[in-house]
């Protein structure tokens, strides 16, 4: 179980000179690998190393929509992203650059939520529900928009608003369209549709 609260020990730093000097010290953090299967847990912790800031921040927002609330940017620069609770409850995290900005580091984390779901969330967005639940439109292209809404609602207890929910329809069968068209005919549309998703290099599309 991870501290509720917990703030960078920049002392136990494995990759500055420091660490070097005080070998006894050096703490290895671990390293986000970006998650593929949209419905498992992300997990944040201080110290988890990201590739860049953009991955830190599709880190956040699935996670965000997995716990249910969304968060507005205090700092979204280059060097450091900071992030507060939309209904500005105690819940907070800080990331930026190691020191030798090698990779982007979550450094403080406020883990402690007490302003309950927020129903109103931007994090779930079309792209996301899209992916999230791409395997039902497979099992059932005919599945409803209706239906795609309560299913949020019931897993993310998130009310996607109905026009959102029409266009994650026809994102999803967009991507499977394209997965499943003959022979992967429109292989490179599903690698742009997936990376307008991801934004990073995560595009992987393996053939049996
Ligand atoms: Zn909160």
């Amino acid at each position: 179980m991870s501290p509720i609260s917990e703030t960078f020990d920049s002392m136990s730093s494995e990759e500055d000179d420091e660490g070097e000097r005080h070998p006894r010290r050096v703490k290895r953090y671990p390293e986000w690998m970006p998650k593929w299967d949209l419905k498992e847990k992300v997990q944040l912790l201080v110290g988890l190393k990201f590739s860049n800031p953009t991955e830190f921040k599709k880190a956040l927002q699935v996670f965000a929509v997995q716990n249910s609330f969304d968060y507005k940017y205090q700092h979204n620069e280059k060097t450091w992203v900071s992030a507060v609770c939309k209904k500005n409850c105690p819940w907070r995290i800080h990331a930026s650059w190691s020191n030798c900005k090698s990779f982007f580091q979550i450094k403080t984390f406020h883990a402690n939520h007490n302003c309950g779901s927020h129903y109103h969330n931007k994090r779930a967005s079309i792209p996301w529900a899209a992916n999230r639940y791409l395997d039902s439109f497979r099992d059932n292209r005919d599945l409803k928009p209706k239906v795609l809404r309560e299913m949020i609602m019931r897993d993310y207890h998130v009310g996607m608003n109905p026009l959102s929910c029409h266009y994650a329809k026809r994102k999803a069968l967009e991507i499977l369209d394209g997965i499943d068209g003959e022979q992967y005919k429109h292989i490179r549309e599903y690698a742009n549709a997936l990376l307008h998703w991801n934004q990073g290099p995560l595009a992987y599309i393996q053939r049996d």
